[in-house]
């Protein structure tokens, strides 16, 4: 069996950019991701637009030319695809690592399709798209109930009720009304997050003042049943049937602690954070390092691509016994 310099897991921008760096340094690589190249952007809204301007998501030093200056989704997809070809990164794709194990200074990565590899390094870049938060509720698994929002002109001319307030759920919310969708939004919070990006928040509240977008704050949904879900009031204990021929749950996503765990990274039991240098990325496990959003633990808003890629660099520096690149901004965020 081939031993690998590195093994990459997760080939979203962050894992593209250790490939890249290794590549640089002349280390022998492979990446395994679970779904198709930078899987977690093809899952997302497909109209989307990144609030970073393209230069800030760039990787390998390679430009991002574009006519605007924010990236479409279907842009980020091409500029990524270009940059594994450019690299010549090699990946396996549809392979989704379920742990990783060291013996001496070998590393064996399994996947759930039960192939195995090897290598001398691994880098985990796994991200947290992957993994919504669950509320738990009876028919959350229902086939009209998603965690991921797509495209609007499915919903024209049906109820929708989402639950969620951020930004993801602002943006959800104003697409669908603008598409015939009658929409509900319900929120445990009495107002949308704070967080959602300003130059949404008058649009978003401008709507639901005028009644177009419907709101239930300090409100949680109980039960999805086929037709309905049951949303209840946190202050009163009023129950009410909503009708909702699609249920979008947009709560978030977090990192995979029980992939990192199998693993043997040790995690904070709360913020679930892993435990790695904050100069060179390597966890608890020497040889095993943590890139891009999955170190994040629940505070995935303070890891994104801009801030994400950066770190490749600086876990190949750290392999290759070079100075490292310092990426001080995480100090402060993490
Ligand atoms: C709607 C939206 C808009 C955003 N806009 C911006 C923006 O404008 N600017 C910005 O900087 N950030 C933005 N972000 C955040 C940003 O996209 C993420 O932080 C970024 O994708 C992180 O990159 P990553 O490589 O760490 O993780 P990801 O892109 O999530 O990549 C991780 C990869 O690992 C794979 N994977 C997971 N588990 C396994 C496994 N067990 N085995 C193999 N592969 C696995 C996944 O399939 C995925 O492809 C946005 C996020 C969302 C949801």
């Amino acid at each position: 069996m081939q031993v690998f310099d590195v093994i990459i897991v997760g080939g979203g921008p962050c894992g593209l950019a250790a490939g890249i760096e290794a590549t640089k340094a002349g280390l022998s690589h492979l990446i395994l991701e679970k779904g198709s190249l930078t899987e977690s952007i093809r899952e997302y809204p497909r109209r989307m637009r990144f609030f970073s301007t393209a230069e800030n998501i760039e990787i390998g030093g390679l430009p991002f030319p574009i006519s605007g200056v924010k990236a479409s989704r279907d842009e980020a997809l091409q500029y990524y695809r270009k940059a594994a070809a450019y690299y010549k990164l090699n990946f396996k794709l549809f392979q989704e690592v379920w742990e990783v194990k060291k013996e001496k200074d070998l590393f064996t990565v399994s996947t759930t399709s039960g192939d195995t590899y090897q290598a001398r390094k691994v880098i985990m870049a796994t991200g947290y798209f992957t993994h919504p938060r669950w509320l738990n509720i009876p028919g959350e698994n229902l086939p009209h109930v998603s965690h991921y929002y797509d495209e609007p002109f499915k919903y024209s001319f049906t109820n929708v009720v989402l639950i969620g307030a951020s930004n993801s759920a602002v943006e959800a919310a104003l697409e669908l009304y603008r598409h015939d969708v009658t929409i509900t939004v319900v929120h445990r919070g009495e107002d949308f997050r704070n967080t959602v990006k300003y130059w949404l928040v008058p649009d978003v509240k401008n709507r639901v003042k005028e009644g177009k977008i419907k709101t239930m704050f300090d409100s949680c949904v109980t039960q999805i049943d086929e037709r309905n879900v049951t949303v209840s009031n946190l202050k009163t204990g009023d129950e009410t049937q909503l009708p909702a021929d699609f249920v979008f749950i947009l709560t978030g996503y977090i990192p995979d602690a029980d992939l990192l765990r199998r693993c043997g990274i040790v995690l904070d039991s709360e913020s679930q954070v892993p435990v790695f240098d904050k100069e060179t990325f390597e966890t608890n496990i020497p040889g095993l390092y943590v890139c891009g959003t999955v170190l994040a633990g629940i505070h995935t808003e303070k890891v994104f691509i801009e801030n994400g890629r950066e770190h490749a660099q600086s876990i190949i520096d750290h392999i290759m016994g070079r100075e490292v690149h310092k990426v001080a901004e995480l100090i402060d965020r993490i």
